[in-house]
């Protein structure tokens, strides 16, 4: 395993200061490209495919991560807002870009400037939208219908009728029609055929209105693995390429899509100790030593997106686990170890180490989330490290 680039270095911090770290998250980029393949491979032929890059790449690094899914494959990328979706372009990206969530309809120039494309779901939208804009350049938009989700979208061929003329006014694109399941992970698949029926006579108001190659688009993570029918012309993948099963248990047994994790989380013994029996150890005195115990202080904590509710799970240190001990705190926590280990030993809160491995799904359980919440708390100021193979 070779590191190509060694720390990403967070906004502001330490600039232009090469500074070591003790705890860090490694990205491995050369298994969000395998995932992407894999999810690929699985789609019918002429398929799209769209990578899900929100919120800084599912916590991994947007730019990074979206670079990866495009050199696997992916067509075209989604942000949720606009910042997001410009950060990519001046770093280079040049694929189709869609923002999941609206934007401001002052900003539409800024959009168009940089190809972006927006979604439209409010005729009030549009008339705004048309009044700030001063740039010839079209905006690339697609039309976003709630058929079922209850988020953002038209709902009625009423809301459609009039954004129609606004739509037909020149100055915009249509690119795509969308939406959104809200049950794509669940066995039963009730719901999401009402929703693909609604979205199957949505669509027909397009044609009828003359709109022409328009990409259709329904699926993402859990409905793009488990069945071809909810594919259409595009999927839209973000948790699966991140190595993310979103299936309840029963549908990812049947479709079996092997996916890797992409992201390790490590810190560093910073300080060990011999702890007698009956001696406390952190806040609250949240834990008393019931032996003489080695104790080992780690410089990561809820500062860092060690929830405190992880207090109950172990981290890993040679290949063994080592229990988190006391409450965390905001910079550190303490763990008991087997045996006496060297100040400068590694400890793995999320990844594996020989044998053992602690999952994105372990800790998520653990404090009743998902695993893309366990992600997105790690924070901005661990250094992401970009791995290889
Ligand atoms: C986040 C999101 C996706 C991706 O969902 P995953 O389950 O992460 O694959 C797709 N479409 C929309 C509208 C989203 O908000």
């Amino acid at each position: 395993m070779k590191a190509v680039k060694t720390v990403k270095t967070v906004e502001n911090r330490s600039k232009g200061v090469e500074l070591s770290y003790q705890t860090w998250a490694e990205i491995h980029l050369d298994r969000i490209e395998r995932n992407v393949r894999t999810i690929r491979s699985r789609l019918p032929a002429g398929c799209k495919m769209m990578a899900v890059v929100k919120a800084d790449g599912y916590g991994h690094g947007a730019v990074q991560a979206a670079a990866a899914a495009i050199r696997a494959g992916a067509d075209e990328l989604a942000v949720s807002r606009l910042d997001e979706a410009v950060r990519l372009r001046q770093n280079g990206i040049d694929v189709p870009i869609l923002t999941l969530g609206p934007i401001a309809p002052r900003e539409a120039d800024i959009a168009a400037e940089h190809q972006i494309a927006v979604p439209v779901f409010q005729a009030e939208w549009l008339r705004d939208m048309r009044e700030s804009r001063t740039s010839p350049k079209p905006l690339p938009v697609h039309i976003k219908m709630d058929t079922g989700m209850g988020r953002i979208g038209i709902r009625t061929k009423r809301e459609f009728e009039e954004m129609l003329p606004l739509l037909a006014a020149g100055g915009i694109d249509v690119k795509g029609v969308y939406t959104h399941l809200a049950t794509a992970n669940q066995a039963d698949t009730g719901y999401c055929e009402k929703q693909l029926a609604r979205f199957a006579e949505m669509r027909g108001w397009l044609d009828e209105a003359g709109f022409r190659d328009v990409t259709a688009h329904c699926a993402n993570s859990a409905a793009a693995l488990r069945d071809p029918v909810y594919a259409m012309d595009m999927v839209r993948v973000g948790a699966s390429i991140f190595g993310i099963h979103t299936c309840d248990e029963e549908v990812r047994g049947r479709h079996g899509v092997p996916l890797l994790p992409t992201l390790s989380l490590h810190t560093t013994i910073i300080h060990v100790k011999r702890v007698a029996a009956g001696e406390c150890i952190g806040y609250d005195r949240s834990y008393t030593a019931q032996d003489d115990e080695w104790i080992a202080t780690v410089p990561l904590g809820y500062g860092d997106g060690c929830f405190r509710g992880y207090a109950g799970l172990e981290l890993l240190v040679d290949g063994e686990r080592a229990p988190i001990v006391g409450n965390i705190c905001m910079d550190q926590l303490m763990i008991r170890l087997p045996r006496h280990y060297p100040v400068g030993t590694k400890a793995t809160l999320i990844g594996r180490q020989r044998d053992e491995a602690v999952t994105l799904d372990d800790l998520a359980r653990h404090i009743g989330t998902i695993p893309q919440q366990v992600l997105l708390m790690i924070a901005a100021r661990v250094p992401r490290v970009y791995l290889r193979e």
